[in-house]
């Protein structure tokens, strides 16, 4: 019989806090120590929370979770992979111990927990030692995307490919002439990329969106705008191939 709670891996959903399941808000509320992912405010030395920037930490605040429950930790750059993972390491033994002293530990993950979410470097290791974890499932950036476009990200017998940051021109290409529908992520790492494949394929649609469920949200399909548009860290696209798909169902429903 399990004689402590388990350490919980909470998914907050894409911003808005009404998009968080109950059951992660039940989660939450009645946690005592909640880890939350943060960054440093650049020109702020300290390490109080008024130095730190999360957008996890705005979601819990919104839902108004207890203030004392929520311990910001701070990541590094996001290319100081072995400086993250040290931190990791360490909110991992913190949570193992709180745990160990009966207390309810949360840590949670924007979007889904399990969706590219890196708290993958405290979950896998402590699931492989067979300690008492458990998690909950939340909405994932693109599929919050998608309903605020207004577009299905597959339907009938598409295939959805997602690809996080790596795609090249060619991997871009051959994905959408099988006519899956794609969703991209992590931007900043595959800009040439996208940019060159909206420049030689306007055939295609292109949706863009930045800082889903935020008040900062933005939105464009003008390719334009897009070639136009530097593209920060939390950015998404989702690019339909080939759009005679939907000028069919317009002319069916007698649009142009
Ligand atoms: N666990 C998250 C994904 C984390 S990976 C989820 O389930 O959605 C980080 C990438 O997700 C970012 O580079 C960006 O491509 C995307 N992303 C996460 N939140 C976003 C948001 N609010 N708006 C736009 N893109 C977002």
């Amino acid at each position: 019989m399990e004689t402590t709670y388990p350490i919980q891996f909470v998914s907050l959903g894409p911003g808005d806090p009404e998009l968080i399941t109950r059951k992660a808000f039940r989660v939450l509320r009645e946690a005592e120590r909640i880890y939350c992912p943060a960054t440093q405010c650049p020109r702020l030395k300290n390490r109080e929370k008024a130095g730190v920037n999360s957008k996890a930490m705005e979601i819990l605040r919104t839902l108004e979770i207890e203030e004392r429950a929520i311990l910001p930790f701070i990541l590094p750059m996001r290319k100081e992979r072995e400086a993250a993972i040290a931190v990791y390491d360490q909110v991992r033994a913190e949570a193992l111990q709180a745990q160990r002293a009966g207390m309810r530990v949360a840590i949670v993950a924007e979007g889904d927990a399990g969706f590219y979410s890196s708290i993958h470097y405290i979950y896998d290791p402590l699931r492989e030692a067979g300690a008492n974890v458990a998690r909950v499932a939340g909405i994932p950036a693109f599929i919050a995307a998608a309903e605020w476009a207004g577009i299905h990200v597959a339907k009938q017998e598409e295939e959805l490919h997602v690809i996080p940051g790596t795609a090249g021109l060619e991997r871009l290409e051959s994905g959408l002439a099988t006519g899956a529908q794609v969703v991209l992520m992590k931007l900043p790492g595959c800009e040439a990329a996208i940019k060159a494949c909206v420049k030689a394929h306007p055939e295609h649609r292109y949706h863009y969106f930045e800082q889903v469920g935020r008040p900062e949200q933005f939105y464009t399909d003008n390719p334009a705008e897009i070639l136009a548009r530097p593209f920060p860290y939390f950015s998404l696209m989702i690019i339909q191939p080939d759009a005679r798909g939907t000028t069919v169902e317009r002319a069916a429903l007698g649009g142009t």
